[in-house]
């Protein structure tokens, strides 16, 4: 089969699961998990539907290797998040191909990749090609966009022998981008963790047209703002990003050198860059009094902090130290959220082969 042959399949295969409205919610993902399954089971997959509830399945297809070793996922869902018809220039189920673009929900996130990952592997199995040992499994599942309770989660808690694996590829990354007059494409191999907090500053009502009366705790946040607008440099380096920085040339054991470096090269990419590097405090809401002639005696503003992986509480109070300095009776902080992210070794089989 040449290329142009599996893009034309390709694209057909995309444009049939975009008329498939798998809006989530509610998903309705069944008719299109099931038009995958004939289609894989077809090219000669083990497929198997195991479903948490019978209008929305998940698929597991299988193409065994001759004995053990190492199985590879393709993880891909097939729910979209909403879409407003009157917003569109096309129906956004309609698949329509225009202008050298496929219109539809789904298209880009994530349809597209679900599509080209049937018919890549359904054209080899197709051709006879068989892993030479192991196994390599496609996954579409439903349920993702709003958190996988009868979807990957299901999947994993309910049949995780049916699942297990060594490799596993899923969305995001992959985009392309320019650096040192070369192509490059971004590999996602972990995933920061979330410790959200809240820093309440305390005082004493009073009535505002008496401003020395009370102890407002509103003014109490200035100071703490005008920290969180000031923090100075600090990094925390994990292995994916030290491994990325290499790979662009730079040298991950002076970060503040290849920060400056990136920066005067693609000041865009150090925005994307920099986070990855540590812990972040991003302030995004706050609150004070509730009415306008009161002063408050509580003010909050709510931090977003995001922490590269397999970091804790340790190294957010390092941080918050450093950029807010100690709690005090009049200034608390309390964790809202609290989840480790977690990543895979940038050093694999799966990253030479992707390499
Ligand atoms: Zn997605």
């Amino acid at each position: 089969m040449t290329s142009d042959d599996l893009e034309r399949q390709s694209v057909t295969l995309l444009q049939e699961l975009i008329r498939f409205d798998t809006v989530n919610p509610p998903g309705n993902e069944r008719a299109a998990i099931e038009h995958l399954e004939r289609y894989l089971s077809e090219a000669g997959f083990d497929t198997e539907i195991l479903a948490a509830e019978p209008e929305r399945p998940n698929l597991v297809a299988t193409l065994d290797g001759q004995g053990d070793g190492p199985v590879l996922v393709l993880l891909g869902h097939v729910d979209t998040v909403l879409a407003d018809a009157s917003e569109w220039r096309h129906d956004p189920w309609s698949g329509d191909e225009a202008d050298g673009f496929i219109w539809g929900r789904g298209a880009l996130d994530m349809k597209n990749q679900v599509a080209t990952e049937a018919v890549a592997a359904a054209s080899l199995a197709g051709q006879g090609w068989r892993p030479a040992s192991g196994a390599l499994k496609l996954v579409f599942v439903a349920d993702e966009e709003t958190g996988g309770d009868v979807g990957a989660h299901w999947l994993t808690d309910t049949h995780p022998d049916k699942v297990r694996c060594d490799f596993l590829l899923n969305e995001g990354a992959g985009e392309v981008f320019e650096y040192g007059g070369r192509r490059r494409y971004g590999v996602c191999c972990g995933e920061k963790g979330i410790f959200r907090f809240n820093v309440t500053a305390l005082g004493t009502a009073g009535h505002a047209s008496m401003p020395r009366l009370g102890d407002n705790a509103l003014l109490k946040l200035a100071p703490v703002l005008n920290a969180l607008a000031h923090q100075p440099e600090s990094f925390d380096l994990t292995e994916a990003p030290a491994a990325m920085l290499r790979v662009l040339g730079e040298d991950p054991g002076d970060l503040s050198a290849a920060m400056m470096h990136i920066e005067a090269e693609e000041p865009r990419l150090r925005t994307l860059v920099e986070p990855m590097l540590g812990v972040t405090l991003t302030p995004t809401m706050a609150s004070a009094s509730s009415k306008m002639n009161v002063i408050p005696s509580r003010a909050q503003v709510r931090i977003d902090c995001r922490v590269p992986p397999g970091l804790g509480e340790d190294a957010v109070w390092r941080r918050i130290h450093q950029v807010l300095g100690e709690p005090t009776d009049q200034l608390r902080i309390d964790f809202t959220e609290q989840v480790v992210g977690n990543s895979s070794s940038p050093e694999s089989v799966m990253m030479t082969a992707i390499e």
